[in-house]
């Protein structure tokens, strides 16, 4: 019996997908053999990442002069690929920090270059997301850099910078495709695979074609976009198989109306588990209502000794991966694209339930 679950990455995938997945693993559409066997210079698999770079541009809104490229190490190695690829050696940027994920991209820019936090969350307790007044990109930053959702904390921006004519440049790792996103107002997007895009193996980069040809010349080759870009993201041997469930996840997604679908859908179900949080006077979540993330939802019984039976007594009903990131303890429900409104349904059910047998 499949579970719902709750896990922030690896996470859940569409059940359609893996079926689907499933029907073709050991032949692909009479190739005579699976995905994950065949050459990727075949035409076959030449075609499978063309349709899926095809249906991220549709989805996404992506405009023309922005390349699409799928690469490896992760959105952390893309914490070192944004100023690798996008700044000469002394250069200076300017960082948002919103959080755990915010902290690790600045960490890791810092080893290139001067990082200027522009905003830091940490009064707040990493609970909110500065406002526009509060960010004065400094002259001669080569970007702004900040996380578009952070996974951990569960705090999401509900608006898009304005980077004062400076390139923008966003970790959307565990929000792409959640709802819309206006491609055309960054410079570069990018986003591990592992939460909302299909299984861990691949990171997109969204990059504005203009920003390309700036690399340092000592930048790794697998992290250097403009050689990404001009070798299709085959300058090595890609994850073929993850790339091949991403093309299906898209398709998945397409099939279920695109993103003004999702965000409808996401919507609906962020509101029943914030409803249900808010409504009780024992379950709370501590981040400010306008930064409230729709992916991903943590929250706090009163007692801390509650958690660990709590997310036992889940596990027990079928509710999986429902315990908070090990440096924040509590509980988190992350609801990716692929987590129905029926498993919220069913979190609530017994958040009910627990609450009233505990409360
Ligand atoms: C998961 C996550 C990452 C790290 O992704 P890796 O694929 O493990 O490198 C970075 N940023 C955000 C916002 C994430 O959710």
């Amino acid at each position: 019996m499949r579970v719902y679950n709750f896990s922030a990455g690896p996470a859940t995938m569409p059940l359609e997908v893996l079926e689907r997945a499933r029907e073709e693993m050991t032949d692909w559409r009479g190739s005579g053999m699976s995905v994950m066997e065949m050459s990727h210079r075949s035409p076959e698999f030449v075609g499978i990442a063309a349709e899926a770079e095809a249906r991220m541009r549709s989805l996404l809104g992506v405009p023309d002069d922005y390349a699409v490229l799928f690469l490896q190490g992760g959105a952390t190695g893309q914490f070192a690929a944004v100023p690798l690829n996008l700044t000469a050696e002394g250069a200076g940027a300017a960082y948002l920090n919103t959080g755990a994920w915010s902290k690790k991209a600045i960490g890791e820019a810092r080893k290139y270059l001067d990082v200027q936090v522009l905003a830091d969350e940490k009064e707040s307790n990493y609970s909110t997301v500065p406002s526009q007044d509060r960010l004065q990109v400094p002259p001669g930053a080569a970007y702004l850099h900040y996380t578009l959702n952070e996974t951990i904390g569960g705090v999401e921006f509900p608006y898009v910078p304005d980077a004062g004519g400076v390139p923008l440049v966003t970790d959307a790792s565990s929000t792409i495709l959640s709802r819309p996103l206006d491609v055309s107002r960054f410079g570069v997007v990018y986003a591990g695979a592992q939460k909302n895009l299909g299984p861990s193996g691949l990171v997109v980069s969204i990059v504005r074609r203009d920003l390309l040809g700036r690399a340092r010349p000592q930048t790794p080759g697998v992290l250097d976009w403009t050689a990404m870009a001009e070798a299709d993201s085959m300058l090595n041997t890609p994850p073929t198989l993850a790339w091949y469930l991403l093309g299906l996840v898209l398709e998945w997604v397409e099939d279920q109306g695109g993103l003004t679908a999702m965000a409808e859908r996401n919507r609906a179900k962020a509101d029943l588990l914030y409803g249900t949080i808010d409504a009780s006077g024992f379950y709370s979540n501590p981040v400010a209502p306008e930064a409230r993330s729709w992916m991903n939802v943590p929250f706090l019984v009163p007692d801390p000794d509650l958690e660990k039976p709590f997310v036992a007594a889940a596990a027990e009903a079928g509710l999986s991966g429902l315990a908070g990131h090990r440096s924040v303890g509590g509980m988190r429900a992350s609801i990716y694209n692929a987590m129905p409104v029926e498993g919220v349904q069913a979190l609530v059910d017994f958040m009910t339930d627990f609450e009233q047998t505990n409360g």
